[in-house]
């Protein structure tokens, strides 16, 4: 806080941006394009961007595409404050996160195996995934018990209904193409993705669950993230809003597509910065190449 001479108090306010990739495989086009967009949003705002590792799935995540993350970074020559945070040591926050929800009484245990899911479900949710039918919502409480302590597997799904209840409209700033144009306000639609997995067992959180805290962990200013997570954020704003959570401005840049115009995945193929890198590709030929 500072006292200027007309004597009118101003709060220093620094933008915090971040980068947050997955360390379960090697960083393509795709993530440089992102992590350029961060970079230089953070510039032009004269803020800070941090790196933060999403390594909540244990089983696919490695300590050596997390070492390559960093080499790829520093190879575009982009620069982070340590330290870095890594989502596997964060579980506690997460499981606190949760537990406020539960206070709230809108997390149910649900037993549904994606083929129940699946073969009961008439619509989908806005990846395209079937949307949950609802079938674990009203399980009675005794029945719910004897299945979890005979150890079924289960995930915690957030009552939609109810946390909408709660919530009534909600909306938030999407500032773009460019970080420096005027925030566009925007109504949340959380109701689309229907009663998403909040936890589940073996990994007691879940992407929007850990994201929602995290950014509010590191007072992320800007969120800056590809189109395809555009439709999510409704998810977050109402995560948000119920754990009494800051909402970020949202930024969301283009996708990086292959020739058939499909989205880059290693899945798929896309080439890894590194195999470019082995090809002769320099720093300045993938800016180039994606428009920096
Ligand atoms: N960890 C996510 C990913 O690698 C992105 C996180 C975000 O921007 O919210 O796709």
């Amino acid at each position: 806080m500072l006292e200027t001479p007309g004597g009118i108090l101003a709060v220093s306010f620094q933008p915090i941006l971040r980068f947050a990739p997955s360390p379960n495989g090697p960083l393509h086009l795709g993530h440089a394009y992102s992590a350029l967009f961060t970079w230089q949003a953070a510039t032009l705002l004269g803020g800070v961007a941090l790196l933060r590792i999403e390594d909540i799935d244990i089983d696919r995540s490695k300590p050596e595409f997390d070492a390559a993350i960093q080499a790829d970074l520093a190879w575009l020559g982009l620069d982070w404050p340590e330290p870095v945070m890594r989502q596997s040591q964060r579980f506690p926050a997460y499981e606190q996160a949760a537990n406020a929800l539960r206070r709230l009484d809108i997390v149910y245990p649900c037993f549904c195996s994606r083929a129940d899911i699946a073969a009961r479900s008439s619509a989908g949710d806005p990846d395209g995934a079937p949307l949950y039918p609802g079938t674990c919502r009203h399980l009675p409480a005794d029945e719910a018990e004897t299945r979890l302590a005979r150890g079924d597997a289960v995930q915690y799904r957030l009552d939609m209904g109810k946390a909408t209840a709660m919530t009534g409209s909600l909306t938030y700033s999407v500032i773009g193409p460019t970080v420096l144009d005027r925030p566009q306000i925007r109504y949340a639609r959380p109701e689309r993705w229907g009663d998403f997995v909040l936890q589940r067992k073996g990994t007691p959180t879940s992407y929007h669950l850990s994201v929602v805290v995290d950014d509010a962990a590191q007072h992320i200013t800007h969120v800056t993230r590809g189109r395809d997570m555009e439709a999510s954020t409704d998810i977050h704003v109402l995560l948000q809003f119920l754990l009494n959570l800051d909402t970020p401005y949202y930024s969301f840049h283009r996708l990086i597509l292959d020739a058939e115009g499909r989205k880059l995945s290693k899945s798929k193929g896309s080439p890894s910065l590194a195999s470019l890198r082995d090809a002769g590709w320099t720093p300045q030929d993938v800016r180039t190449y994606l428009g920096f």
